[in-house]
């Protein structure tokens, strides 16, 4: 950090925390969180069609998506050297952008082949893939219509989020009182950073809680998923999961779906309570960052990582590996079918 950037009296204090200002020193003197660094970290990443050194890509303070949160975005996990499942991946930008009434300034066809092009470029073996699609710097209006728009796609190593100890262990997650908005307030499938700010309190709170995740709700008060993947039951062998019309249908979600019909796993989507969290046998959650994670606790109560976790764990773990021919047909948009099975149960 430069002279320059240290805040240069008392004044500049942040005013709700009235941190005297060698307070502030030494909380910038702690050691860097792992997310910290990350433009050193990237290699190579792509921006608006050029290759450039990550350190250097940047914008500016007055981007329009920094202030009103109107940037989408997506995680794409690289195994082995091969990006999983990104033509869906990068459609759901596509369609993500167009949700919010702008177009991504790439084809899906260009953002794959970049993408691949920048594993290669970076090393890239077992890492983690951000695009993100925004507004510029052309007016800080709130009107969007006629603003630039940038594409990036960043990567680097990161084999996986939780350093799970063992086949048994699993994370604690903190049922919040949080709510995802409707989808006249939001677009639930669109993955777009404002709607973030609601996970990241979320997560939050949970961590003030000795937890390692939140379960959200959704608009009616019933379960809908974690800050940032999908949230699966397991009752008496029979796999329950909230119907995806309230909040991202993710991607893994739907492998799992479809992984669990190969298995032979008896499987519903349906509304599901807060309550249906205490008669489960087996919780775990589902994304592309988190991959299939087991719970080992929802606040208080205590949970084992059980049977059909870990089968679709392992099935999971193999269909990544196994290359593009073996990825299900994942992808928007949710069809009314896809729910069907739970209201029939
Ligand atoms: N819900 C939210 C809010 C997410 O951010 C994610 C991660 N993209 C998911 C669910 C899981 O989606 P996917 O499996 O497509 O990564």
């Amino acid at each position: 950090m430069t002279t320059a950037e240290r805040p240069a009296s008392p004044t500049q204090a942040h005013p709700e925390t009235h941190a005297r200002p060698d307070a502030i020193l030494s909380a910038q003197a702690r050691p860097a969180p792992s997310s910290a660094g990350l433009p050193e970290r990237v290699g190579t990443v792509w921006m608006d069609g050029m290759f450039r050194s990550g350190s250097e890509a940047a914008t500016s303070i007055l981007t329009h998506s920094l202030h009103y949160g109107t940037a989408v975005f997506e995680g794409l996990r690289v195994y082995e050297g091969t990006c999983f499942a990104s033509r869906p991946h990068y459609e759901r930008l596509q369609a993500s952008a167009r949700a919010l009434g702008y177009v991504v300034p790439a084809d899906v066809d260009t953002l794959v082949a970049a993408t691949d092009e920048l594993i290669a470029a970076n090393g890239i073996r077992e890492g983690y893939v951000r695009a993100i699609c925004w507004l510029g710097s052309d007016s800080l209006g709130l009107m969007a219509g006629d603003l630039t728009v940038h594409v990036a796609i960043a990567m680097w190593e990161w084999p996986q989020v939780h350093a799970l100890d063992g086949e048994d262990a699993g994370i604690r997650l903190h049922l919040s009182q949080a709510r995802r908005p409707d989808a006249h307030t939001l677009p639930p499938q669109a993955k777009a950073a404002g709607g973030y700010l609601i996970g990241t309190m979320a997560y939050h709170a949970a961590k003030r809680h000795g937890c390692d995740d939140a379960i959200l709700l959704d608009q009616e008060g019933l379960l809908a998923e974690s800050s940032s993947a999908n949230l699966f039951l397991v009752r008496d062998g029979v796999l329950l999961t909230p119907i995806a019309d309230r909040f991202l249908n993710g991607l893994t979600r739907q492998t799992v779906l479809h992984l669990a019909a190969d298995l032979g796993v008896e499987l519903y989507e349906r509304r599901l309570g807060v309550e249906a969290l205490a008669s489960a046998d087996e919780i775990f959650l589902a994304g592309t960052a988190v991959e299939i994670l087991p719970v080992t606790a929802v606040d208080g109560t205590q949970l084992s990582v059980g049977p059909v976790t870990r089968r679709l764990r392992a099935a999971y773990a193999q269909c990544v590996r196994a290359g593009p021919a073996a990825v299900p047909p994942i992808g928007p948009p949710i069809t009314p079918s896809m729910a069907s099975p739970a209201q029939a149960s």
